[in-house]
């Protein structure tokens, strides 16, 4: 009998032990179900330890161990290890966030190929040299020869003839080849801009191991290519590429764009909106070593990858990268992390890099790497402030936006308003006694959705039928108040009646394909008028575009989040690159009442360099992060003052074994403190050195892991944590 020491999915910082008969050394890091309390669980075997602090006796027997597939190797095992001991997170619950949930279902994960690499044969090379009557069969092979081959079944299928890929199989014209170095041959691609090719010399003539690039690159610069040109080199060395982003959902063009590239190389895509079979499929396949291009969300860098080569940071500065709950993991900084691990190169690319990497690479930390004009059109966007003070709107629009929308219309081109709060108003109010629309669960206001005639609140999901009245004294006379997308759809649609007005926000696509469809609509030239929220910022290319005019952006400059410039500056310059992105100029109007604002001055002059240096000075006069290193306790209970007495004597604590160069903050409720019924605080630490903190983190969790605490209370720690 063996011991087996497991890590379970359970909120505690410890491992357990069962006897298996037949484990041996080669099992560390297989699935595992095991007896737990009343039921079972399955967990990772993290080591075979001699002996265990529980009496042999009272140790219980595993159920299964699962053999179908390899086992997680130890560099994953240590990548988990360390995300755990980094965010104070117990290893099980790490390693239960990484792995898909089907893995420990065999069926999950048979080892066949369901997408394999198809080439001509002999009598596929005859079919098309002899003149045959035409038909579908024949016409896919002479596309795909086009196309490129050896090719992956599915990028046969979706060539226009693709549907005759089934019958020239069966006539034995494709047959089925094993993977080779073909993998890395490309379908069409463009010739490297001269800046394009400067900043790829750079990374491959760099010695082989780690190191960590900073691509910096204006919208439309052409970043991707440069992804998929240092992908094809890694390919070509037989090695794997990770290539991380921020939401697939909203980037659909990207997946086929890199499968199209790399018509023989097995791409598998792995975010959270993947059914579960597939999620494992994909990752058993990375694991195997079937899998050479893995494009992901954030838990993409969770995955096992034996051959890994390179990995892909696309748009580094997304929030999304930051989980935040549960787990509180950056995937940006764990790639960083993995990189090193692993000794290979890290490319982080963006228009707008996070101030954080900003500062490693002008400090020498990182490499950098730049790309300062358009791939394809001429220029950036001109960008130009309205200054709203003294002027009447019409709906929140000025006159001169409106005027540039009309000139856009008679041009035939298309034109964004980006204004990023959905629903129709954001409040609906009584203007006789005062009553607002609060949510009843939250500290936030229900949100007005005439489309539906539903109010709604957009933390908690609360949802009711409007109003008929004020529920407070019977005023009939309530009103909307301020206005969201649906709003300025609403009007534009009766302002320009001859154009076509397109809303983009989650609610009019709650699912990927109705987003698709939407995004496939714009493609086809079938809207003259987009009103779209965050969700159109992202790295959509729309060659009719060429005006994006913004409304409502000044509510960030005032937040009091010190991160809320650095966000609204990205959101800002990313929605202005939508504009005039291949041949026709872009023009990008914003409103604001604080035209002379810095943000907006240097935004006028796409000087993200200059915002940068300004920011960070005042940052680091501030004493904030990147000069320092955070984290967060925050708790949540029904009651306030259950939240506040346990941050309390969790400072209280913390104050007896913390070092002098700790910062310790006092508990405060948050600035949003109610949320779905539960009231929640939050206390500060903050040092000028992450071992510090780490050390002093380490301590104190311990500490408060082992108090007791109010029943229903909840707490977390959130190490870095991108909002305060
Ligand atoms: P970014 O990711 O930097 O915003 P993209 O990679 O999306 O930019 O490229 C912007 C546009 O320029 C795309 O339409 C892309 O096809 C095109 N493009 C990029 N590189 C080249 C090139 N070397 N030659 C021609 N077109 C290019
Ligand atoms: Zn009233
Ligand atoms: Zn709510």
């Amino acid at each position: 009998m063996r011991i087996v020491r497991v890590a379970l999915p359970i909120p505690l910082p410890r491992l357990f032990d069962y006897l298996a008969a037949d484990a041996t050394e080669h099992d560390i890091g297989r699935c595992v179900r095991v007896p737990f309390g009343k039921g079972d669980k399955s967990g990772v075997i993290v080591a075979l330890p001699d002996s265990s602090d529980i009496e042999p006796a009272r140790l219980k027997n595993v159920l299964h161990i699962q053999r179908d597939v390899p086992p997680l190797p130890a560099d994953w095992l240590d990548l988990a290890g360390f995300a755990a001991r980094y965010y104070h997170a117990p290893l099980g619950e790490v390693i239960a966030l990484a792995l898909p949930p089907g893995l420990r279902r065999a069926d999950a994960v048979s080892g066949d190929d369901i997408d394999p690499l198809l080439d001509l044969s002999p009598d596929g090379v005859q079919a098309l040299a002899a003149p045959v009557r035409d038909n579908k069969a024949l016409r896919l092979l002479r596309a795909s020869q086009q196309h490129g081959l050896p090719a992956r079944r599915s990028q046969l299928r979706s060539l226009p003839d693709g549907a005759g890929c089934g019958d020239a199989l069966r006539r034995g014209w494709l047959q089925v080849v094993s993977p080779s170095s073909a993998i890395s041959h490309t379908g069409p691609r463009p010739e490297a801009t001269e800046a394009q090719r400067s900043a790829l010399d750079n990374v491959l003539t760099t010695p082989d191991g780690f190191a960590c690039w900073l691509l910096q690159g204006v919208t439309g610069s052409g970043k991707t290519e440069v992804y998929l040109r240092l992908a094809e080199a890694w390919l070509a060395r037989g090695r794997q590429v990770l290539m991380l982003v921020p939401e697939i959902a909203l980037t659909p063009q990207l997946e086929q764009r890199v499968a199209a590239r790399f018509p023989a190389a097995q791409v598998v895509s792995l975010h959270s909106g993947l059914a579960e079979g597939a999620r494992s499929r994909g990752f058993v396949q990375a694991l195997c070593g079937q899998a050479d291009i893995v494009l992901g969300t954030r838990l993409a860098v969770f995955t096992p990858l034996p051959r890994l080569g390179l990995i892909l940071v696309d748009e580094e500065h997304d929030a999304s990268y930051k989980q935040q709950e549960g787990v509180r993991y950056s995937a940006r900084d764990l790639a960083v992390w993995r990189a090193r691990q692993r000794n290979v190169p890290l490319l982080l690319g963006s228009a707008t890099p996070s101030l954080e990497s900003w500062l490693n690479a002008r400090e020498g930390r990182y490499r950098s790497l730049r790309l300062d004009s358009r791939a394809v059109s001429a220029s950036l966007p001109t960008v130009h402030c309205i200054d709203t003070r003294r002027q009447k709107l019409s709906e929140g629009l000025s006159p001169q936006l409106l005027a540039a929308l009309k000139t856009r219309l008679e041009r035939q081109e298309q034109s964004l308003v980006f204004l990023n709060r959905r629903g129709y108003a954001p409040v609906l109010s009584c203007p006789s006694c005062g009553w607002v629309s609060h949510c009843p669960h939250c500290s936030a206001n229900l949100v007005v959705h005439l489309a539906d005639r539903r109010m709604r609140c957009h933390h908690c999901g609360c949802d009711q039928a409007i109003a008929p009245a004020c529920p407070v004294c019977g005023d009939q006379d309530i009103k909307p108040f301020g206005r969201g997308t649906q709003r300025v759809e609403a009007f534009l649609t009766e302002h320009f009646p001859q154009a076509r007005v397109l809303r983009l926000d989650r609610d009019a696509a709650r699912t990927r394909s109705q987003w698709e469809a939407l995004l496939a609509s714009i493609a086809r030239g079938e809207a003259d008028i987009l009103v779209g929220t965050q969700m159109m910022a992202k790295g959509h290319d729309f060659p009719q575009l060429t005006l994006v005019g913004v409304i409502g952006a000044d509510a960030s400059l005032h937040a009091a989040d010190f991160r809320a410039p650095e966000r609204l500056f990205q959101q800002l310059m990313q929605v202005g690159g939508r504009a005039g992105r291949a041949h026709l100029p872009g023009q990008v109007l914003i409103q604001t009442e604080h035209p002379e604002h810095p943000l907006y001055r240097h935004l006028a002059t796409h000087d993200f360099d200059g915002f940068a240096r300004r920011e960070l000075d005042d940052r680091r006069g501030a004493g904030f992060p990147p000069f320092t290193h955070q984290a967060m306790l925050r708790a949540d209970a029904p009651l306030l003052d259950d939240a506040l007495h346990f941050l309390q004597h969790a400072q209280r604590l913390a104050s007896g074994i913390a070092p002098p160069e700790l910062a310790l903050y006092d508990a405060v409720p948050m600035r949003m403190t109610r949320l779905a019924r539960r009231e929640r605080a939050q206390l500060l630490v903050e040092a000028g050195s992450r071992t510090v903190l780490q050390r002093f983190l380490g301590e104190w969790i311990t500490m408060l892991r082992a108090q007791r605490t109010a029943r229903q209370l909840r707490w977390q720690i959130d190490v870095d944590p991108l909002e305060i």
